[in-house]
């Protein structure tokens, strides 16, 4: 395996941001990817809040004639990472990562374009340059742009090769044509080969165009993602970039979430102390005030947590209302969203309150709590590109029930009655019959309790550990790497 040194562009990244999937995975890849010997730079925003690192250096990035001053904040992750975060407090210093409320920042375009060109500024300086440059979602997506554009001509960085990563293909980066001189992109750009979009200029086509290789979160929703079903449009581009498209999946962050040493339980269990989670049931039970008798321990116990909109499947739930409660399950579930999903979990914990628990808002230890104390995990969603949930599930063993699309396919094997093998269950028509089906086939393997043993056993001991996923990063860098070197006639 060669070495290689990446300069990774992301807005953002835990430990310093975080708004969603693309925080967890910007922050775990870097040290994944050092862990097996490469060499990461990853560039992100400060926005308000981020304090501390080494300062290294500053430039001027000059956009559509204005002039942005940018200082650089280093933060050593691992030996071989460190975050560098982008100071222009004009730009990030705000309440918000990308707006208030549903209301985007108007200034998002000149936000993320500073961003991109500061990261390659830095990558411009680094000696040996970077062999990759590793672009993450639409506020990355002009990163490879300029890469082959304004950065042409400087040696070092621009041999560089680019690699887009879509992990939330529902994210465009839209903006009206007038940007384009104001982010100093030339209006030959502005084909249908190029960076425009029905008549917009589109981030994410930039960053979709412009690499050697595009990846997104899991197997299963690359190929998705070409289909017009699921392809918010972009299934025409992605699919004429079809052999340079690469699904891998996520991984999870196995020490955070991990049943044998979870804070958030009562008692830590393991696969075979798979009795002790039956503590975890009955502290999440009293915790949401369900009945936590001897009957209600025995009862099987179904959990959410997600946000409650349509993506997660919460239409077709609420197509099946009041039937859920004929079941014979009791349900937990934790949320935020849509209002008239809230109220639908909320009347049902009204008409059922022994049996059924809904809590609003974002809540990390209930979440863990969760996850262990529940029996099956519901993840119905309409598309998911990875999802981390479904995985966290079956590290506690705690069996999935998903809609079999993107990565939820990919992670869940379905159960096979007659064999015994499997992890969960799946339904693949995206309608609540289907879904009610897949309740039903999962409650009756919970009576035979040796199956559902097995079952739990069998999930427990799959591995989604990031090792593997930055294995299959680095190989896309290779790629990469010697399509650049085509492309360049070496
Ligand atoms: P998405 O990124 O589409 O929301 P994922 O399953 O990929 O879905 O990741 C969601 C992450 O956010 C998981 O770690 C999940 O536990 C967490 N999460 C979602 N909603 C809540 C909530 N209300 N409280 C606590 N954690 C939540």
């Amino acid at each position: 395996m060669r070495e290689r040194r990446v300069l990774m562009v992301a807005s953002e990244a835990v430990p310093f941001a975080k708004t969603g999937g693309l925080g967890d995975v910007a922050g775990a890849l870097p040290l994944a990817l050092a862990s097996l010997g490469h060499d990461v730079t990853l560039v992100l925003p400060r926005y308000r809040g981020a304090t501390g690192g080494t300062p290294a250096g500053s430039t001027q990035v000059s956009l559509g004639g204005r002039v942005f001053d940018v200082a650089y904040a280093e933060h050593a992750l691992a030996d071989r990472a460190r975050a560098v975060l982008v100071e222009c407090p004009d730009l990030f210093d705000r309440a918000e990562l990308y707006g208030v409320g549903a209301h985007d920042y108007p200034d998002n375009a000149a936000r993320f374009a500073v961003l991109a060109r500061a990261a390659l500024e830095y990558g411009a300086g680094q000696h040996p340059a970077p062999d990759i440059v590793h672009a993450h979602d639409w506020q990355a997506g002009l990163a490879p742009v300029y890469l082959r554009t304004l950065f042409a001509g400087r040696a070092g960085i621009a041999e560089a090769a680019a690699v887009f990563t879509v992990h939330n293909l529902a994210y465009q980066g839209l903006f009206p044509p007038v940007w384009m001189p104001a982010l100093d992109l030339g209006w030959e750009l502005f084909g249908i080969e190029g960076i425009e979009y029905w008549g917009k200029l589109s981030f994410l086509k930039g960053g979709v165009n412009f690499s050697e290789m595009v990846t997104t979160v899991s197997p299963r929703y690359a190929r998705e993602i070409q289909t017009p079903e699921l392809g918010f449009g972009f299934d025409g581009i992605l699919r004429r970039r079809g052999r340079r498209v690469r699904g891998i999946l996520n991984g999870i962050d196995d020490a955070a979430w991990d049943p044998a040493a979870d804070p958030h339980l009562p008692a830590p269990y393991g696969p075979d102390t798979l009795d002790d989670k039956r503590l975890s049931k009955r502290a999440l039970l009293e915790r949401l005030g369900l009945s936590a008798g001897d009957e209600a321990l025995a009862r099987p116990l179904v959990g959410m947590v997600s946000r409650l909109v349509d993506q997660k499947g919460f239409d077709l739930l609420a197509a099946l209302g009041d039937s859920l409660l004929s079941l014979g399950a009791a349900f937990v579930v934790l949320g935020s969203g849509e209002p008239r999903y809230q109220e639908m979990w909320q009347a049902l914990a009204d008409q059922a309150p022994d049996r059924v628990a809904f809590r609003a808002g974002f809540d990390e230890p209930l979440a863990h709590l969760i996850e262990a104390g529940a029996d099956i995990f519901l993840m119905p969603s309409k598309f998911e590109p990875c999802g981390l949930n479904q995985m966290y599930s079956l590290r506690y063993g705690t069996v999935p029930v998903v809609h079999a699309v993107g990565g939820l396919d990919d992670t869940i094997e379905n159960w096979n009655g007659r064999t015994g093998a499997g992890t969960g269950f799946k339904f693949r028509a995206y309608t609540p019959e289907a879904l009610r089906g897949a309740l039903v086939k999962a409650l009756a393997a919970f009576e035979d309790r040796a199956a559902w043993r097995a079952m739990q056993r069998a999930g427990m001991s799959r591995d989604f550990s990031w090792s593997a996923s930055a294995a299959a990063y680095a190989e896309v860098y290779e790629a990469a790497i010697r399509a650049r070197k085509r492309a360049r006639g070496k």
